[in-house]
């Protein structure tokens, strides 16, 4: 029989992947591709912490592969260019796949799809990234959801998970030739700065789902209390890297929470709160899919006249993590060494980089997208759009995080400031969200010297809040004008 064409893509895994089923299911030789993409216009390269990832994701594919008899067959090229190389070089008469959401990719599949079958190659592809397609939930008038909660009503309603698909235990391979990834720059050198994320993270298929077992084993049951608090490790699954590259599927996660519910070993509340985090994730790809400019451009145009600021240096203290707010910092910093950001926190620092700082929401999402090692097309900008108030069902402008009270709040024993930020670790917790606050005989026991030791404050945050207000009340004058 001729071969297949599995061309692996945001879909790093062997179980549970409708592409990788169907080539193993028509019976001949199974080649696994993945390309590096290179000549296709519009495409955002990948951010370091990503390409991280990735490496170690693929080298843990190949290994799966080929404990199954197959293997990772690596090319450079426009994809179009790759796939016809490779059916030419192998007579290959299908070529398989799952789907992804994003501009440009889109049309450089539906354009490959279209040449292949001119070609006389069968294309398939396949849902492997999401509960349900984009276009599947409709609302009433026929259109894509924009509000969150009906679309999660109509998710639960529709939504029936398909029985899952194991991993080939054998795959005939092809012997073709291959790129070695060392050669390929994902790694990052002079400097390596990834001991952090290495530290972190284990990618990979097998990782995902030790992950996934770990966190329903135990922690999920105190997700609806927990999953606010930066300070427990275990306060969320920390599954996002691994979604990312589909090195596990919402589907599978869908699956293993109902059974542990059925079992009676998870409740039901925090089950309930848990899946609609994984709605959430399939909001933002609906919005992506119908908003292809979602991580550029403002989803609610009003905010097209917002009087954003460019300031260097803030978007600098930002980055690095000071700014004299030790949640923002600690956040950033986190961020900075492991690729990865509690929830809450990215709320914070986000809220602060567009309304104390009024710094746009694409620099935020730009330097989200080069250090999270879950960056993600959807998620990144319809979050960040979220935070700043100008996407869907956002969160009110005026809502202006206030950082001391939002860490005294989440961080309420200060474990996770005093992590990241240890200069700050002997502050008495009265002081701790706001060292600036306390009178200089407690910062001097403490050793803290303002300006020194740890910033002094680069905004005021009343001040700042007012500003921001002002900004956009400005802006809905201007609108009403207009
Ligand atoms: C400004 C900003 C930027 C963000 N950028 C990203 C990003 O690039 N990639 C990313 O995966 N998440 C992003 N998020 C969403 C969220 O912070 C992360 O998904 C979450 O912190 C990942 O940790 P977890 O896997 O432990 O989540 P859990 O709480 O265990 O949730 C499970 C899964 O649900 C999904 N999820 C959780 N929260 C959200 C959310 N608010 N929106 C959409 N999906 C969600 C994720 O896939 C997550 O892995 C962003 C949030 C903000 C505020």
């Amino acid at each position: 029989m001729p071969p297949s064409i599995v061309w692996f893509r945001e879909d790093l895994r062997l179980a549970d992947n409708p592409a990788l089923a169907a080539a193993v299911a028509a019976g001949g030789p199974v080649i696994c591709l993945f390309v590096r993409e290179t000549g296709v216009e519009g495409v955002r390269p990948l951010g370091g912490a990503s390409n991280w990832w990735l490496d170690k994701s693929l080298q843990s594919l190949d290994r799966s592969l080929s404990g199954a008899g197959g293997r990772l067959v690596l090319r450079t090229g426009h994809p179009k260019a790759v796939l016809f190389d490779l059916i030419r070089e192998t007579g290959a008469k299908s070529v398989v796949w799952n789907r992804r959401y994003g501009e440009p990719e889109k049309h450089t599949d539906a354009d490959i799809k279209a040449a292949l079958k001119d070609a006389g190659v069968l294309a398939q592809s396949f849902n492997g990234r999401l509960l349900m397609e984009p276009w599947e939930l409709k609302t009433g008038s026929g259109g894509y959801y924009r509000v969150f909660t009906p679309f999660w009503r109509a998710l639960q309603a529709a939504y029936v998970a398909p029985p899952a698909l194991d991993a080939p235990k054998r795959i005939e391979g092809v012997d073709v030739e291959s790129e070695r990834l060392a050669d390929w720059p994902l790694h990052p050198s002079a400097p390596d700065w990834s001991a952090g994320l290495r530290a972190a993270w284990t990618p990979g298929e097998a990782g995902a789902k030790a992950r996934l077992l770990r966190f329903l084993e135990g922690p999920v049951n105190q997700y609806a209390e927990d999953r606010n608090r930066p300070d427990l490790d275990t306060s969320s699954s920390q599954l996002s890297p691994h979604l990312r590259f589909g090195e596990i599927g919402p589907a599978q996660i869908w699956r293993a929470v109902k059974a542990g519910v059925a079992a009676g070993r998870i409740d039901e509340r925090p089950a309930h709160v848990f899946l609609s985090e994984i709605a959430w994730r399939e909001f933002s790809n609906v919005l992506l899919s119908f908003n292809q400019q979602l991580a550029r451009k403002n989803y609610n145009s009003n905010f097209d006249r917002m009087p954003w600021r460019q300031d260097t240096a803030a978007l600098t203290a930002w980055q690095r993590g000071e700014t004299g707010y030790p949640v923002v910092d600690a956040g950033m910093r986190q961020l900075w060494h492991t690729g990865w950001m509690h929830n809450r926190v990215r709320m914070i620092v986000a809220s602060f980089l567009t309304k104390h700082l009024l710094l746009p929401w694409q620099a935020g999402e730009d330097w989200f997208w080069d250090t999270l090692v879950d960056a993600d097309p959807a998620i990144n900008a319809a979050s960040w759009q979220w935070t700043a108030g100008s996407g869907a069902d956002a969160a009110p402008y005026f809502r202006v995080f206030n950082p001391i009270t939002q860490g005294s709040k989440f961080d309420e024993t200060g474990g996770y400031v005093r992590r990241w930020c240890p200069e700050l670790a002997k502050m008495p917790d009265k002081f701790l969200h706001a060292p600036f606050e306390a009178p200089e005989s407690v910062r001097s026991k403490a050793g803290v010297i303002l300006g020194r030791t740890y910033p002094e404050p680069i905004v005021e945050h009343s001040a700042a809040r007012e500003r921001a207000l002002d900004a956009y009340k400005q802006t809905k004058e201007e609108q009403g004008a207009a």
